[in-house]
Order: C-alpha cells, then structure tokens, then sequence
C-alpha cells in the first residue's frame, strides 16, 4: 500500500500514513481559528489561509504510525476538557495534526502533506464563523456548519473495516 511521510518543519518528526485520505476540508470554526492565531504567535506557523480556514487532509488513525520523534510530539488543548489534541512537532514548533476523540480519523495540517499526495479540498465547513463573508472563487463546496451528509458518508466508509477512535497512542504529553 503506499504510503506517506508527513514530517516536522525540521525533520525529527516522521509519520508515516498509509493509503489514501479519508477526505479534505477546511474549517473555518472559532476553535480552528483560534488555535491558528495561538500557532502563528507561539510557533511562527500558520496554518490558516487567508479567510481563517484551516486546510486538513483526513487520515483514518489505524493507517497512521510514528517513525520518529514521538518524544516530541505533544499535545496542545485550546481547553483542559476539549476532546480535541493539536499534535505540535516541539522540536521546531509545526502543527501536525487534530486528533478529536471518537474520530475514527486525524486532520493532518494539510502543509505537511506532501504536495503530490495533497488532495484538493472537497468542502468548506462552519464557514459561519468564517473570518469574510462572500462568495469564495475556488468552487469548493461551503457550509455554514458541517456536512452530515458527508460526515455520513465517512464514517461508513470506515465502519466496514473496523477502526481506531481514541487518542494516537503515540503521543506522550501535553503543552
Ligand atoms: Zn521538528
Ligand atoms: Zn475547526
């Protein structure tokens, strides 16, 4: 099966994700978007485009796997409670991926997808908290909060072949 490497800015992270994505969105929530504005001050790392979205490419968690740097990666909780990890790289400060609990699939920060495995993005979602209003030029789909039918969608795809929901094993602490 092929698969591929998604690293850190510096290299000591190295993941490795098998298969094809689960999928492509970028989401424009308060959460989303509060936490690009928190990485691009802590971290010099933004994430977001220019409207607030944040690009993820959807890997399912029983297709992804560490080869390097566990030691370093850590989990950053805009909330203590939050289900929701952002899995920060802390050996060069790069968001790796979102890792929300009872997900059967992460959000790698589309940036660390190499560029010829990147889908395009199939939707927007919770383009109500969206940072401009208007029509966007680049035809992807927008919703004002997420698409059942799509969300539907995928975790049939999944649910077939068994799946993984809890925190990536692989990652030891928090930030
Ligand atoms: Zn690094
Ligand atoms: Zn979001």
């Amino acid at each position: 099966m092929d698969s591929q490497d998604i690293t850190c800015r510096c290299g000591t992270v190295r993941l490795s994700a098998s298969g094809r994505p689960s999928g492509a969105t970028i989401c424009h929530c308060a959460e989303c978007q509060t936490a690009a504005m928190i990485f691009e001050r802590r971290f010099n790392a933004p994430v977001a485009d220019s409207e607030g979205g944040t690009f993820h490419v959807l890997w399912r968690k029983d297709r992804l796997t560490c080869q390097s740097g566990s030691d370093k990666l850590a989990a950053h909780k805009l909330d203590p409670k939050s289900p929701t990890d952002r899995v920060i790289a802390t050996c060069c400060g790069t968001p790796m991926y979102l890792d929300r609990k009872g997900r059967p699939w992460v959000g790698v920060f589309a940036d660390r997808v190499p560029e010829q495995a990147r889908p395009d993005p199939e939707l927007r979602v919770y383009a109500k908290d969206r940072v401009e209003a208007g029509q966007h030029a680049d035809g992807v789909r927008t919703y004002p909060g997420y698409s059942r039918r799509m969300l539907f969608r995928r975790w049939h795809a999944i649910w077939r072949s068994g799946f993984e929901t809890d925190h990536m094993g692989f990652v030891a602490r928090d930030i």
